[in-house]
């Protein structure tokens, strides 16, 4: 028998959950759900869930209090679901570690990608995953070469500077995640190179000069609103 991967749905709305659990249940998921915060942290304990889809407006407690609490001990994936369409909660979402958000309304498709996504991620644990294996990322007709320092589209050299390549290097190692400005910034010019996301732009906009046929309409490299960027993953394509 083929073991199906739980999800634990936390959401107040009963309308959603129905929706989620039952477009999660006939995709070969075992999806539960909690209403509550003080359900779902007592259900995350005893259904050891492989992954949660958090809402963020619960009746007893912000959803961000939940995400900040199990990241004190578990790095178990959590897709953020949320009506809030305040970039500043995305935001504090993604850097409280939540592996990925969404924006009700969203459509079927969409939310099985953010959370096949999620799962992926978590069990090719980074060091152990296609690129570190291969040095390569490669989505249509991208390739990220690790050895060379190099992107390529369709097997030619796409001449990016050293920093477009760390971009998207760093974007290739987590790919189909989306990284904040502030974590791209940091993990790049360091912890003290501030919050301008100037450089970054600039950065990206020549990225995406060298690498889309189309920079107004990105094939490879989305950007999340005010969050951050996302690299495709071969879903997207
Ligand atoms: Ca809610």
């Amino acid at each position: 028998m083929k073991i199906r991967d739980k999800v634990l749905i936390i959401e107040d709305d009963q309308r959603i959950c129905n929706f989620m659990s039952s477009v999660l249940e006939s995709h070969d998921y075992d999806a539960k759900i909690a209403h509550t915060a003080s359900d779902a942290e007592a259900m995350i304990l005893s259904h050891c869930p492989d992954l949660i889809v958090l809402d963020l407006g619960l009746p007893d407690k912000d959803g961000l209090e939940i995400l900040e609490n199990l990241r004190k001990w578990s790095s178990l994936p959590v897709v953020v679901v949320s009506a809030r369409s305040h970039e500043n909660d995305k935001v504090q979402a993604l850097d409280l570690g939540a592996d990925d958000y969404i924006t009700k309304p969203f459509g079927t498709e969409e939310f099985l990608a953010r959370i096949r996504t999620a799962l992926r991620h978590t069990r090719t644990a980074l060091g152990d995953n296609e690129v570190a294996r291969k040095g390569i990322y490669a989505v249509g007709d991208l390739t990220i070469d690790y050895n060379k320092h190099q992107v390529l589209i369709n097997g030619e050299n796409a001449k990016l500077t050293h920093s477009e390549f760390r971009i998207m290097a760093l974007l290739g190692k987590y790919a189909g995640k989306v990284l904040t400005y502030d974590f791209i910034i940091k993990e790049l010019w360091g912890p003290r190179a501030g919050d301008n996301n100037q450089i970054l732009r600039v950065n990206m906009a020549n990225i995406r000069r060298k690498i889309e046929e189309n920079p107004a309409q990105p094939k490879y490299v989305f950007t999340e609103a005010g969050v951050g960027y996302r690299l495709a993953e071969g879903d997207d394509l």
